[in-house]
């Protein structure tokens, strides 16, 4: 319960982290940050989030929730710090995977979005020709517009590319394991389309 995963959100309310239960009620007991209310949004301290849980764990004891001593705390599952207004930079890991987050399962040339196996990498600049592999140099292409490009760069082929590729800006969504269910309340705050916009020029 104490490593299930809280977003964590800065004061201009924009999601910068993912932390442990654990790291997230340390945060609000010391009173850096509050808990976002997964239904209405509402802000709760430590304190009134204790009077939170107490009463609502009256009402549905299945809550997932953590036992103190003294209290039940219901688990944050998004919280707003009170002070940092910042980002942090987090590199995301190269990964054919983490290609097809960026590129949205979709080909980059003709903007198609076929089953994942019809989807292949691209070299931008072909290998053959010096290529490397890098988020610069490699999109998702279609196998059809893989073939028709062929060795050639995207102007040699006259194939434009949807998105100018570069490595993305860190989401939660990159910062969680795949095995977590993704919580309903994280959802207003993270949001892949953000970043894809930015990307594309
Ligand atoms: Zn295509």
């Amino acid at each position: 319960m104490l490593d299930a995963q809280v977003l964590v959100l800065n004061k201009s309310w924009i999601a910068i982290n993912v932390a442990s239960v654990r790291r997230a009620l340390a945060l609000l007991y010391q009173g850096h940050a509050r808990v976002i209310h997964p239904e209405d949004y509402s802000l709760h301290g430590f304190d009134a989030w204790c009077t939170y849980s107490r009463k609502a764990c009256m009402k549905n004891e299945d809550l997932p929730m953590v036992r103190t001593p003294s209290q039940f705390i219901v688990l944050p599952e998004v919280i707003l710090l009170n002070a940092f207004n910042g980002f942090i930079r987090h590199e995301i890991r190269f990964s054919r995977s983490n290609i097809f987050t960026r590129d949205k399962h979709q080909c980059q040339y003709c903007g198609s979005r076929p089953e994942r196996r019809d989807l292949t990498l691209d070299h931008v600049l072909p290998r053959s020709r010096g290529g490397v592999d890098s988020w610069e140099n490699l999109v998702l292409a279609c196998a059809h517009c893989n073939v028709k490009k062929s060795n050639r760069t995207p102007e040699e082929a006259n194939m434009r590319l949807l998105n100018k590729p570069r490595a993305p800006r860190w989401l939660p969504k990159f910062g969680m394991s795949t095995r977590k269910p993704e919580m309903h309340s994280w959802h207003r705050f993270v949001d892949t389309s953000c970043w894809v916009t930015e990307v594309a020029e």
